[in-house]
């Protein structure tokens, strides 16, 4: 391959290819377009090595046009000039402004369990009928009409948010009132620890017009009751355990909506969950109406809040391999899959979605009457960043912070490191609120993800099978060498 700049059609090798090399020959890969071509033999992997190089640029005449069709076709060559970084600032913003609108309303801090790791501090805010329920309904009537979107999704939140039913059931049916004189589609979804539902679990799903239930498992029985046990004076005489409850709960649920059974692991109860999924398959939660979904979520330092958290994190590593062994117990006839934390939807190649706190029209309502962009920040009325209602609003932040800016304003594409990571199309930061609380572990940990699982994606992708410890190197990371310390808030 010639590297020529003086020919008169010019290319240069993307920035965001990686070679990742196979039995007899190679896989390049694209990670802003997501293209894969295999090539075979020593020839083709060198080639492939050569694209993956930083600034190597190639020359139209230097390739046999089938070639040069398709490198350009998949990405893999762009015209001399063309800004990637661009490309991905355009389709960020994209994903931002047209992100649905997504209300999280947090009906009560309080929650009759007690687990060891919530970070929430449970209080006795709740949202209220007579203050709250008409600066709510407006809020969401403001965001649409803003917005110009036809469709509100509201995410029923706490603490417990079936400890304020009543509140629930008047926010619902005004806020869904609202919808319809607006004509705007609604839909809601609901994150609750199980224990407090209605007996009619099918009439409460249609009249709130649920969509998704996320309920969470922290283990078989033993552990699950221990870690998420009922607080001091707050269990009813006819309340069995909180396991018993739940799985209860879900035996009905997965007639009628459909069910995200979040399995939160830490090093204390890891062993425990292909002993669940294989109490999920005898119980015929994968054969349901709605069959479960299974989310294992690493327990970790979710906030400022449960640094104490660090200490029981698995490492990426060991998370990783207690999630294959889920994968491995779960059906393999299931039409549900186990998620991926750190691609929800599984590997569907560079990232076209925004979470909810970077959704330009969304926002999270606390009981305490704030606003936050993200749901783990509830309560912490420092990150907040408005009022529900007016006579609620915020004194102004100091001008040493200012978190409504930086959520505005928040750009992978302007982070110094991430700016230089050939995993930024397929990242876009991770987490904003790690980059805002400048949590570098947490950071550093999204380039060690995909490091270690990238090659194996995409050669899934193409039905290939990698030796187990085949990774990206830091070098193919950041292809101009590590730019700068991670520090602060703008790793
Ligand atoms: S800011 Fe982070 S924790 Fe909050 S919703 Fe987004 S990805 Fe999740
Ligand atoms: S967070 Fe890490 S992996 Fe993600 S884009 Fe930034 S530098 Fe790359």
């Amino acid at each position: 391959m010639t590297t020529s700049s003086e020919s008169h059609g010019v290319f240069r090798a993307s920035r965001y290819n990686l070679c990742i090399p196979t039995e007899g020959g190679a896989l390049l890969y694209n990670t802003l377009r997501g293209g894969v071509l295999q090539g075979d033999g020593t020839r083709s992997r060198d080639s492939m090595r050569t694209l993956a190089q930083p600034d190597v640029v190639v020359s139209e005449d230097a390739v046999p046009p089938d070639h040069l069709l398709a490198l350009v076709e998949g990405g893999f060559l762009v015209p001399d000039g063309t800004d990637e970084i661009a490309v991905v600032k355009e389709r960020y913003d994209r994903a931002r402004d047209q992100a649905p609108i997504a209300l999280t309303v947090t009906t009560t801090m309080d929650c009759n369990l007690g687990c060891y790791y919530c970070y929430e501090e449970r209080t006795n805010d709740r949202l209220t009928i007579t203050e709250d329920l008409e600066p709510l309904v407006n809020l969401a009537r403001e965001k649409l009409r803003r917005a110009g979107k036809r469709f509100l999704h509201v995410d029923w939140y706490g603490g417990e948010p079936l400890l304020n039913q009543e509140f629930m059931e008047a926010a619902s049916a005004g806020i869904q009132a609202m919808c319809r004189d607006e004509g705007v589609t609604y839909q809601a979804s609901i994150i609750s620890n199980g224990t407090r539902w209605p007996s009619d679990v099918a009439g409460f799903i249609r009249r709130h017009r649920v969509a998704e239930v996320q309920v969470t498992f922290d283990g078989m029985q033993a552990n699950h009751d221990k870690r998420r046990h009922y607080r001091a004076g707050h269990r009813r005489p006819e309340d069995r355990s909180s396991f018993e409850v739940l799985v209860s709960l879900v035996d009905q649920l997965l007639e009628c909506v459909q069910v995200d059974l979040r399995l939160n692991i830490d090093d204390g109860n890891a062993a425990d969950f292909v002993e669940l999924v294989h109490f999920a398959r005898k119980r015929g939660w994968f054969e349901r109406a709605f069959p479960v979904e299974i989310h294992p979520a690493r327990l970790s330092k979710y906030s400022e809040r449960s640094a104490f958290m660090r200490k029981v994190e698995l490492t990426p590593e060991e998370f990783a391999s207690v999630r294959r062994d889920i994968e491995d117990a779960v059906p393999e006839t299931a039409p549900v899959q186990v998620q991926d934390p750190f691609k929800p939807d599984g590997f569907s190649g560079p990232r076209t979605t925004v979470c909810a706190a970077l959704a330009t029209d969304s926002a999270v309502v606390g009981a305490d009457r704030n606003v936050y962009r993200c749901g783990l920040q509830v309560g912490d009325t420092k990150r907040a960043v408005g009022a529900v209602a007016r006579k609620h609003r915020l004194p102004v932040l100091g001008a040493d912070r200012d978190d409504g800016a930086f959520w505005e304003g928040f750009d992978p594409t302007t982070m110094p490191r991430c700016r230089h990571c050939t995993f930024l199309p397929l990242c876009w930061s991770g987490c904003p609120k790690a980059h805002l609380e400048g949590d570098e572990q947490a950071i550093r940990e999204h380039g060690d993800y995909w490091r270690a699982n990238l090659p194996h994606l995409v050669a899934a992708d193409v039905g290939l099978t990698l030796p187990p410890d085949l990774a990206f190197s830091p070098s193919e990371q950041f292809k101009e060498g590590e730019p700068v310390p991670f520090g602060s808030t703008t790793a």
